[in-house]
């Protein structure tokens, strides 16, 4: 093979990783890049706190067969309504604590049929998996599925996609507890949620997942969080319920309550939510 030859297949194969690394680097940011920082980082299309003076705690990654039950037990205790946010399998392999969630009056969202983070979902993945947990769920309550929370709160184009088709809601938080690690004693996560936790913030816990053995501290944390938050902070604990929002109301924006905030300024009178009337 001539000079000439050599340079030029050389010069062709540079062109091609140049190309693919390219390719690649595009893919990432309008699969994942774009999708995550508009629902999650900024907010559009998403919840991530309530506009409302009320405080909505929710749990992720249930039920679990030990921990989900005391978790109810503290909120029968306080009368805190939640919104438990499930994993499909888990779902379908205890029902009964779906039905006992169901029961006591919380509200139940899905959480993804398996907890796997979108990143490493394609889209065919990302629609049958999503489809399937909320079949799952919708066969074991027998009521539509309006909530969703993807693991980590993490998106994908598909999962815009999918929501949008499906017109899901989208809640994610304002407030964590980061109880998902083991090290976080009780007395942290309660302390960090009091410190967070503001008018209308919606509260991340887990009632399973996470490192071995870590919903035993959110157990333990639940029972302080609940008093204290209603009589240090004075704030009053209010379900999930994003139909009676005064921002979901407004004809003039769907969007995340931070994002139109201005919005709740203007519409506040005419579309505050009862609890926050009574207050
Ligand atoms: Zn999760």
């Amino acid at each position: 093979m001539s000079k000439w030859n050599l340079t030029n297949l050389k010069r062709n194969g540079d062109n091609l990783r140049i190309f693919i690394v390219e390719f690649t680097f595009l893919l990432i940011v309008v699969y994942i890049i774009i999708p995550d920082f508009v629902l999650r980082c900024i907010g559009i299309g998403s919840w991530k706190k309530q506009n409302t003076l009320g405080v909505a705690i929710t749990f992720d990654d249930g039920p679990h067969p030990d921990y989900t039950p005391k978790v109810l037990d503290i909120l029968e205790r306080y009368k805190v309504p939640a919104t438990f946010f499930v994993v499909g399998e888990n779902a379908a392999a205890y029902p009964e604590l779906i039905k006992e969630i169901q029961g006591q009056g919380h509200r139940l969202g899905i959480h993804c049929q398996q907890h796997i983070c979108s990143w490493f979902l394609n889209p065919w993945e990302t629609w049958s998996k999503w489809d399937e947990g909320v079949a799952t769920l919708e066969s074991l309550t027998g009521q539509k599925v309006e909530l969703i929370r993807p693991p980590w709160g993490v998106f994908n184009m598909a999962l815009w996609l999918w929501l949008r088709h499906r017109k899901m809601k989208v809640v994610l938080w304002n407030v964590e507890g980061f109880d998902w690690l083991t090290q976080r004693s009780p007395e942290q996560i309660t302390k960090r949620v009091l410190r967070k936790t503001t008018a209308g913030s919606i509260v991340l816990l887990h009632d399973a997942g996470g490192q071995p053995g870590a919903p035993k501290n959110t157990i333990c944390a639940l029972e302080s969080i609940c008093r204290k938050i209603a009589v240090e902070k004075k704030l009053p604990f209010v379900s999930l319920d994003l139909t009676k929002n005064g921002l979901e109301a407004s004809p003039a924006c769907r969007w995340s309550w931070r994002t139109c905030r201005f919005v709740q300024t203007f519409c506040r009178s005419k579309y505050t939510s009862p609890i926050t009337r009574r207050l």
